[in-house]
């Protein structure tokens, strides 16, 4: 039997050694000399936040992602909608901006105008999901819709945002995302200004540093080790794995392009500079893989690569799901109400629920989540072109885990960490503490590392992500001097 990645994870702190060690029957043996004590590890945090987005029946992962020969194509075929009866949208819908909030808000709006192009009035929209897809396009239908439009949204959870998960509680000192986090790309759209004018606070936080394997500081770059600008320095190593990969026909995974790569620079860098491997690393845990939940072995190079969402700087501080409350207003959602069926006729839509009702509709839109559609959560006879772009998408993994401090034990002021330590449980940090003064971490597990992390329970979750901290917090807290 092979070492599972839940007992690395544990056995990484050491702990499994010292566990084995107590339950000898063995005399235990006089030591030549006394052992130095192992240095402390980080403190356990005050509270803890995780998500498990894999485990979750509504979601079934992170994001879409397009693996090793597949192109944006699937995308178009999973959006188009179905006899004017059955329109899709969410993320895995957008071919502008996948794996975004405001990909899956454009996508939403624009499946509400395929649908005031064709409805009448009086008929009934019924929309399947209420995340900011969901929420966009019952917007636009209430606002703009026919005369005596009926609206219902069917949300399977208790609370409306879906990927957007903010819990607000005395517990924190601010709100906590379990999911979306930052708005990525924010020449493209009109997203910040959105947030703004509902109130929610977007902090800038651009400052970023790399870690070794031991935790000593390495600049993020070997051309440029003074600048800490994240997306500026890492995307020079993607881009020419991109190039490394155009010699090869039809595509390759990313992993394949950064095999091909080596050396990618035979240049040494100056002290202090990453390695190439380093660099491969950094570049991989600090933007691909948080950004796509992709293993780097399945990722397409050229197309998959190509929807990278940029932009590092904006994180959202004041609560994401105040912008799908605002969108929400005065809009008939239906919570706890899981939809398990959808069956198209010939002039409406039945829409059958798990708790045993169902609802008749002219239209229906279908927000679920790619992950949830490729588990076939929803019983739905769809043409077999739908059904293979659904399969042949990718669904990534991306976790949060959110620790909270009374007190920083950690004087980083970066307020981005990453981690060139393939070993890393958890290779990427936000130190709120530089963004919003508080004293709380967010680790963000991805891609392969993140299988099997939100099923962690809490204690091991801690255990594995402090593991990595230990090397490059602890041994650089203050010293008082
Ligand atoms: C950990 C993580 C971090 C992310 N970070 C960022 C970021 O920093 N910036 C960014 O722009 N994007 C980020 N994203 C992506 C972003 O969150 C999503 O692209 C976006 O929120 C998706 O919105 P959606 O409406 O398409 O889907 P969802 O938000 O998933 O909405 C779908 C809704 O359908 C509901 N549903 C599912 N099944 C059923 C059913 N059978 N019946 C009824 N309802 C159902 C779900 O409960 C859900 O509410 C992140 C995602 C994750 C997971």
């Amino acid at each position: 039997m092979g070492v599972t990645r839940r007992t690395f994870l544990i056995g990484a702190t050491g702990l499994s050694v010292a566990v084995l060690a107590a339950c000898t029957d063995e005399p235990p043996q006089p030591s030549p000399e006394p052992t130095p004590a192992p240095p402390a590890g980080p403190p356990r945090p005050a509270g803890v936040a995780r998500s498990d987005w894999l485990g979750d029946s509504f979601s079934r992962g992170s994001t879409s992602y397009l693996p090793v020969g597949e192109s944006t194509r699937l995308r178009e075929e999973l959006a188009s909608p179905w006899r004017d009866r059955l329109f899709f949208a969410g993320e895995a819908t957008s071919t502008d901006a996948p794996s975004t909030v405001h990909g899956a808000l454009a996508s939403g709006e624009r499946a509400a105008a395929e649908i005031l192009a064709v409805a009448a009035p009086g008929e009934r929209v019924v929309i399947v999901g209420a995340g900011i897809a969901g929420a966009a396009a019952a917007r636009l239908l209430v606002d703009d819709g026919p005369e005596g439009l009926e609206v219902i949204v069917l949300e399977a959870r208790g609370r409306t945002g879906g990927r957007i998960h903010t819990i607000d509680g005395d517990a924190w000192p601010g709100p906590v995302e379990l999911g979306a986090q930052w708005v990525r790309s924010i020449a493209d759209h009109d997203l910040l200004e959105r947030l703004v004018r509902v109130g929610v606070e977007v902090a800038i936080a651009e400052t970023a540093r790399g870690f070794d394997e031991s935790g000593e500081p390495i600049a993020l770059t070997r051309a440029e080790p003074a600048s800490a600008t994240l997306e500026t320095v890492l995307l020079p190593v993607l881009q020419a794995a991109r190039q490394a990969a155009e010699a090869v026909e039809p595509d390759v995974a990313l992993a394949t392009a950064l095999a091909l790569l080596r050396p990618w620079d035979g240049t040494p860098g100056p002290e202090g500079a990453p390695s190439e491997a380093q660099s491969i690393a950094l570049a991989l845990s600090g933007l691909v893989e948080p950004r796509l939940g992709a293993a780097m072995g399945e990722l397409s190079t050229r197309e998959g690569l190509d929807e990278l969402p940029l932009g590092a700087d904006n994180l959202v501080t004041g609560g994401w799901a105040r912008l799908v409350d605002s969108l929400l207003d005065d809009v008939d959602v239906q919570l706890s109400s899981p939809v398990t069926g959808i069956a198209i006729g010939d002039d409406d839509v039945s829409v059958r629920l798990g708790v045993g009702d169902s609802f008749s509709a002219d239209r229906v839109v279908l927000t679920a989540p790619l992950g949830v559609l490729q588990e076939r959560g929803i019983d739905l006879e769809l043409p077999a072109v739908k059904d293979s772009a659904i399969a042949r998408l990718g669904v990534g993994a991306v976790e949060t885990i959110w620790l909270r401090y009374d007190e920083p034990f950690w004087d980083e002021e970066a307020a981005l960490w990453v981690l060139a330590d393939p070993e890393a449980a958890v290779p990427l940090w936000v130190n709120l503490q530089a963004v919003t003064g508080e004293p709380v971490l967010v680790g963000v597990v991805a891609g392969s590392r993140a299988i099997g992390f939100g099923a962690l329970d809490e204690g091991d979750a801690v255990t594995a992500a402090l593991a990595g901290l230990a090397r490059l917090a602890v041994e650089r807290a203050p010293s008082g001097d």
